[in-house]
């Protein structure tokens, strides 16, 4: 018997090259019918570069994304507060580069690099353990014995309700995406505006397309409070200079008719903290285990790192408790961070140190 990873989302498929490369057979399990196709950018810190290059996936990550020159954070009405340069000495210092790109690029590097089998169309709805191993059944009829589970499933996680019963949570935020057109000439920077009660960031994620998240209180209609939140509206000018020039006025940034359009806000919810990451033979990595706010840009790279310390731990004697034992005090220090953002701590100013990890 193998070890089946259900979900096959970043936690997933990066937990799978995992543990391939420490020589432990996986499956995984993806519930929608076909590869991931979502339109919006990721940013990839080093922290989860670093884990990506060492998996051997640097030049195929290099081939599809933008490597930012500087992240800044400037307040709503431009004013540049701070810079960090994020080109080769910050590469250097970190021992990877920052990275932005397509979310569907990203899963598709990951997913031509695993060897193993990805099944589609099987949704996991309970697992059930058995002398031995992990019995999963799946949405529709089917089952599976695995030595192990490891679920890496998201923040509405099945295998994480075999561990805990808890509720997903509202935090007060939506979060609206959208991709626009970039300016071919621009710097290639990621730039965090912060406003009253939200903030709105944009960075190219190459093809000609740049990513902007606008963070907004739930129930807020995303035109009116960002057109609402300073001199943005008034001057668009203003909004360039901050951003490069958009093809779209910032008002009805995200009313954007392309076809790549976000528009629609979609409530951030996350779970109280998870007392345990794993039960006997199953246990949880990325949003599933710790979903978190997206202020620090750090979901998808603390999950990247679980899957490194999960593949790791299963070759030592301690298993799951030495993945759970390394993994834990980081990831309540980052979340500990992102939730100060909550109430306009300036969780994005530039100390990132301790988090891309030098
Ligand atoms: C607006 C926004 C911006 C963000 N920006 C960044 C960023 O720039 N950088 C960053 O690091 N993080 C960012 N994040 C966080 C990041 O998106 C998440 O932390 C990351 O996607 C978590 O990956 P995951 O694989 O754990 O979960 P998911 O991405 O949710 O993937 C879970 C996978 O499991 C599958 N699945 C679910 N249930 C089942 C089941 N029962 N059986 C089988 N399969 C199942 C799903 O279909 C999916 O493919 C952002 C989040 C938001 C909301």
């Amino acid at each position: 018997m193998d070890i089946a990873v259900v979900g096959g989302g970043i936690a997933g498929l990066t937990t799978a090259l995992a543990l391939t490369a420490q020589g432990l057979p996986c499956t995984v399990f993806e519930r929608s019918d076909s590869a991931g196709s979502e339109g919006f950018g990721i940013q990839l810190a080093p922290n989860a570069g670093r884990v990506l290059d060492r998996l051997g996936l640097g030049p195929a990550l290099d081939a599809v994304a933008v490597r930012p020159v500087a992240r800044e954070l400037r307040r709503w009405d431009g004013t540049l507060l701070a810079r960090t340069e994020l080109g080769e000495a910050a590469t250097r210092r970190y021992g990877a580069p920052y990275r932005l790109l397509r979310r569907a690029d990203l899963l598709r590097v990951l997913a031509a690099a695993f060897p193993g089998p990805v099944h589609h169309g099987r949704r996991c709805i309970g697992v059930e353990e058995f002398r031995g191993g992990v019995e999963l059944r799946f949405a529709g009829g089917g089952r599976y014995r695995a030595a192990a589970v490891i679920g890496a499933d998201g923040l509405h996680s099945a295998i994480r309700g075999c561990i805990a019963v808890d509720d997903e949570r509202p935090t007060g935020f939506a979060a609206v995406r959208a991709l626009v057109p970039a300016d071919p000439g621009e710097e290639p920077r990621i730039v965090v505006r912060l406003g009253p009660g939200g903030h709105l960031v944009t960075y190219p994620v190459g093809g000609g397309l740049r990513n902007v998240v606008g963070i907004l209180p739930t129930g807020a209609d995303p035109a009116t409070f960002f057109a609402a939140a300073g001199p943005l509206a008034a001057d668009p000018a203003s909004f360039s200079a901050f951003a490069g020039p958009l093809a779209v006025d910032p008002a009805s940034l995200f009313a954007f008719a392309g076809p790549l359009a976000g528009g629609v806000p979609a409530p951030l919810l996350d779970r109280p903290p998870l007392p345990k990451w794993h039960r006997g033979r199953l246990a949880v990595v990325g949003d599933a285990a710790h979903p978190m706010l997206p202020f620090l840009a750090q979901g998808a790279a603390q999950a990247i790192e679980d899957a490194a310390a999960i593949a790791a731990a299963l070759r030592t004697t301690r298993g799951f408790d030495a993945y759970e034992a390394q993994r834990r005090p980081r990831v309540e220090r980052v979340v500990a961070a992102v939730d100060a953002g909550r109430h306009g701590a300036p969780a994005t100013l530039p100390d990132h140190d301790w988090i891309y990890g030098c």
